[in-house]
């Protein structure tokens, strides 16, 4: 299946199962989570017209080239009187223009006389240095859209119209669980056989950054009475989130139950890394399986499960920037699946790690993107290929 149509069916069943939820949280709880409804503006922006430099102002036609009185001195946070005609003021960078005054002149460019009255050395033009009122927005405006993520910048602009609180989302809970036999968490010993679980951490971590709420659901052995009692006991979530145990099944007993009490698809993804996911519902509840290898996990989490919680949590855009970049490698044998390769930029190039295997989870933590390789593709050095930046994809 390409990647394309899988996407496709996930986005569209995100869409039939969407959080309809909406909770109010303080600003400094809402980063990460996704706007439930447009945000107006109450306020114009800025209130007023104020200065945008330390100097003077003025109405320009009071202006004959002849020193002008300095009649008032205006800082931030002060509420002026209207400009004595003929006169001019001190000003500072943010307060409010006063009455009367159209133009502020930036103080470099000024010299105060022996006696006191200010001499303006350049040519002038009216409403330079001004910024004037409603310029970054206007009352009733929106400025930011429903299903907008939050992030610093939102937020701050949130503030920056009075908004102490805004009505987001309510948190997708996903369950997260860890399939093999082999897997042991950190900080015990290792046995023989035995790996520790990196999947789990990677997928929490990933997951709570992106405004989830996790529920942590730690290793499931390869066991079927075990997989049952696990999937019984998980209430009140609305997304299973596996991994491992996807491969062609004889330690599926993930699988197994979920076919028992509801339905799972196996889809053969034409990417590398990532090949076999799953899909489907346990008790009604989403399910999908990510295979366990951890760069498969990493690419298929990003790719597919990733814009599907964002579109289950009301995000429309949820295709990640990319961007064109020449290759600073080569790539001589054609793959009949689709190559997201862990690489970096260097001089504007894409570098791939010299370790590819699915297995390899270093490959990510050095790498600064996914490069993309089109399946029956080969690549000379220069040739332009697609970069998808994690940080664009970790939250
Ligand atoms: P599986 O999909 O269960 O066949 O696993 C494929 C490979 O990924 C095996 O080498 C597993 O040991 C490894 N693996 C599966 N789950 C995890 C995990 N949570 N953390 C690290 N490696 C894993
Ligand atoms: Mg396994």
């Amino acid at each position: 299946m390409p990647l394309e149509q899988a996407l496709e069916r996930l986005l569209s069943m995100a869409g039939q199962s969407p959080v309809v939820q909406t909770q109010r949280v303080p600003l400094a709880q809402a980063d990460g989570r996704v706007l439930a409804c447009g945000l107006v503006s109450t306020l114009d922006l800025p209130p007023w017209a104020n200065s945008a430099m330390d100097g003077y102002a003025l109405r320009l036609g009071d202006w004959t080239g002849e020193p002008l009185v300095v009649s008032q001195r205006i800082q931030a946070g002060q509420a002026p009187g209207p400009l004595t005609p003929g006169t001019c003021a001190r000003i500072f960078t943010g307060a409010p223009l006063p009455e009367g005054a159209d133009t502020v002149e930036m103080q470099e460019n000024a010299v105060v006389e022996a006696d006191q009255r200010v001499r303006f050395i350049e040519p002038m033009s009216v409403a330079q240095n001004v910024r004037p009122q409603g310029q970054e927005t206007r009352v009733g405006e929106q400025v930011l859209a429903a299903g907008t993520r939050l992030g610093p910048i939102e937020l701050g602009l949130a503030a920056s119209l009075g908004h102490a609180e805004l009505t987001v989302v309510r948190s997708i809970r996903v369950a997260v669980l860890s399939t093999g036999d082999e897997l042991v968490e950190p900080g015990l010993p290792l046995g023989p056989g035995q790996i520790y679980n990196s999947n789990r951490r990677v997928l929490c971590t990933w997951l709570q950054r992106m405004g989830c709420e996790v529920v942590d659901a730690g290793i499931l052995p390869d066991n079927l009475e075990q997989t049952r009692a696990k999937l019984a006991a998980l209430n009140g979530v609305e997304l299973i989130l596996s991994t491992g145990g996807v491969s062609v099944g004889e330690a599926d007993f993930l699988g197994i139950a979920l076919r028992e009490e509801g339905e799972l698809d196996l889809w053969k993804l034409a990417i590398k890394p990532g090949k076999p996911l799953t899909f489907g519902h346990f008790r009604g509840v989403p399910v999908i399986g990510l295979p366990g290898n951890p760069a498969s996990t990493l690419v298929t989490f990003a790719l597919l499960a990733r814009p599907y919680l964002l579109r289950r949590m009301g995000v429309q855009a949820v295709t990640p920037l990319q961007f064109s970049v020449p290759a600073g490698f080569t790539w001589a044998k054609p793959g009949n699946r689709r190559e997201y390769l862990r690489g970096r930029l260097e001089q504007g190039r894409a570098v791939i790690y010299p370790n590819q295997s699915s297995g390899v989870l270093r490959s990510a933590a050095w790498a600064e993107g996914l490069v993309e390789v089109l399946e029956g593709r080969t690549l000379e050095e220069g040739d332009l290929l697609n970069f998808i930046p994690l940080s664009e994809l970790l939250g």
